[in-house]
């Protein structure tokens, strides 16, 4: 399937600090091959209890000199308010103006250290906004198959909503292989009150043990088919990649048919698979210039 041009939907790219000199040349490489797609803002995770805080810093610092939109991760919890205020204080004279605020999970072997003031994304995404009013472009997080700590559907998305009319602007859903999940968690929402776009977060598959590992971490389903048909390659990984790319292309074609504001690609640091995906979906788009599809 062809996507009209004016489908198109906004896109975003998540990378990861890199920890070694050899990672932050591969992210400016990957950072400098993405942009091409014009992405609306790449954004950069956070280590919650402060763990990756330089390095989320220094990378979107560098994507944001190297003249990109970059969106810092800010999670709360183990933070103190003041901790917070720094951070905030630190991205906005720095001119950055847009952010994905989390919750968190406490790291293993945080102990019995305390959790910090905040115990919900919803209460971080207040004290943004009272701290510094409109100045940042805030997104959160959302589950379309259920954050794996709520206590029912329902609850996670009442609390859903509760976080979006704290004050953010949109949101990127986890990592989902199950289109009905996502849209009948908009509906879901939509029906709860809230109408702030809720972009797919979309993880290209490239290693079936990782997939397995991560997902079952987060809590999102891998149809069995799917996992069976990965399994099959075994140790062939061009096949493999190829299934992957075929599938989530697949996926984010659904997504766009039926109406996603945009693609959030999880790309690990690598433009790879990300490109793959992106030349499956849009063929007629090369090196980010739009040309009209051929009638
Ligand atoms: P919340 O929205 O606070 O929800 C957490 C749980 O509490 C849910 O079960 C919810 O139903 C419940 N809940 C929420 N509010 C209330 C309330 N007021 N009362 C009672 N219950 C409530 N983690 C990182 O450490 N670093 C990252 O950079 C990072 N990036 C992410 C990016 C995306 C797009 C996504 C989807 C997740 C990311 N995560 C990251 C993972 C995230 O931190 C975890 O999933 C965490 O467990 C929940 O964070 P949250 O902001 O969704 O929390």
């Amino acid at each position: 399937m062809q996507v009209p041009v004016a489908s198109l939907p906004k896109i975003s790219f998540e990378f990861f600090p890199p920890k070694t000199p050899a990672g932050v040349g591969k992210l400016h490489a990957t950072s400098a091959t993405l942009a091409a797609w014009q992405p609306e803002f790449f954004s950069v995770t956070f280590g919650a209890g402060g763990s990756t805080q330089a390095g989320t810093r220094d990378t979107v610092f560098a994507l944001q000199a190297a003249g990109y939109e970059a969106a810092p991760h800010l999670s709360c919890i183990g933070s103190s308010a003041e901790q917070l205020r720094i951070i905030l204080d630190a991205y906005k004279t720095q001119g950055i103006r847009r952010l994905v605020a989390l919750r968190g999970d406490l790291p293993s072997g945080y102990g019995g250290k305390s959790a910090g003031q905040f115990r919900y994304a919803n209460e971080l995404v207040s004290f943004i906004r009272a701290e510094t009013g409109d100045w940042f472009n805030i997104e959160v997080a959302a589950y379309p198959e259920m954050h794996p700590q709520a206590p029912s559907p329902d609850d996670d998305v009442a609390n859903f909503v509760r976080k979006a009319n704290a004050g953010a602007n949109a949101a990127i859903t986890q990592v989902f292989y199950n289109t009905d999940a996502y849209f009948r968690f908009v509906d879901e929402v939509r029906k709860a009150g809230s109408d702030i776009p809720i972009v797919p977060g979309i993880l290209p598959i490239t290693n079936y043990a990782q997939l397995i590992r991560f997902t079952e971490t987060c809590g999102a389903e891998v149809p069995r088919w799917m996992q069976r048909k990965l399994a099959s390659f075994h140790d062939d990984t061009a096949s493999l990649c190829a299934f992957g790319t075929d599938v989530v292309t697949e996926i984010c074609d659904r997504l766009i048919a039926g109406g996603a504001p945009g693609l959030h690609f999880y790309t690990m640091n690598q433009s790879a698979p990300t490109l793959a995906i992106l030349n499956a979906l849009r063929p007629d788009i090369t090196h980010g210039s739009l040309v009209a599809v051929a009638a």
